[in-house]
């Protein structure tokens, strides 16, 4: 199995490419076909597996068709991808940026604490197609910016969710979720999750829909 043989805009393959990845790791050849086909997924994976490009290449390509829709039919954000740590916001957003460099309308927003909330606003009122956040700015931003829609993230991606809920994020994830589209005919959504304690079952289960379980 290749890249190449998935159907991923001409440019993210060019892209991939560039940035050394020339075949699908394990992960990837059962995240990456599942996830452009729309399924939700529990994937537990070890770290440095590849999951994060796993997640990243199917729901990309779903906001870069979003986003190509003729006139202005539809505002993003399309695709939203909550994590527990600010860093970790920051490299997710690289890989992103890396991967649909030269892709038209494909833009990002980081919403994470230590920078000014102020600009982050600004960025989403500009038509962003892809938000990467932390649990704690985003409700901020949903407290104080009713205006902002949500409505058209079409995929989510809960990263690292169960360390998400031991650092008491589960009140903020909820939160979230219940401005989000309804799954499953308006929303996908994959979860990743080193171990799945109960608690995390019960956050994530509203969500998913005939879930595959990826375990890596
Ligand atoms: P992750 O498990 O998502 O943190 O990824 C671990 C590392 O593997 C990252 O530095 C990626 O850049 C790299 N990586 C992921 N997938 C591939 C691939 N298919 N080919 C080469 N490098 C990869």
């Amino acid at each position: 199995q290749s890249f190449e043989d998935c159907g991923l805009p001409a440019k993210m393959l060019s892209n991939l490419a560039e940035n050394g990845y020339l075949k699908p790791r394990g992960v990837q050849m059962q995240v990456v076909p599942a996830g452009l086909y729309g399924r939700d997924m529990i994937i537990s994976a070890a770290t440095g597996a590849g999951k994060t490009a796993g997640y990243l290449i199917p729901i990309l390509t779903h906001a870069y068709g979003l986003s190509q829709l003729p006139g202005d039919a539809m505002e993003g954000p399309f695709a939203l991808i909550l994590t527990p740590t600010r860093e970790l916001a920051m490299q997710i957003e690289e890989v992103i940026k890396a991967m649909v460099r030269g892709m038209s309308n494909m833009r990002t927003a980081l919403l994470v604490g230590g920078q000014a909330m102020a600009n982050q606003v600004h960025r989403l009122r500009q038509n962003i197609q892809i938000a990467v956040a932390t649990p704690g700015r985003m409700v901020d931003i949903l407290a104080r910016h009713e205006e902002i829609s949500f409505s058209n993230v079409f995929c989510l991606v809960l990263d690292e969710v169960d360390m998400m809920v031991s650092m008491g994020f589960r009140k903020q994830v909820k939160r979230i979720l219940d401005v989000l589209p309804v799954p499953p005919n308006g929303r996908q959504t994959i979860v990743c999750s080193a171990t799945i304690p109960r608690q995390v079952e019960q956050l994530v289960s509203k969500s998913m829909h005939d879930d595959l379980r990826i375990r890596i």
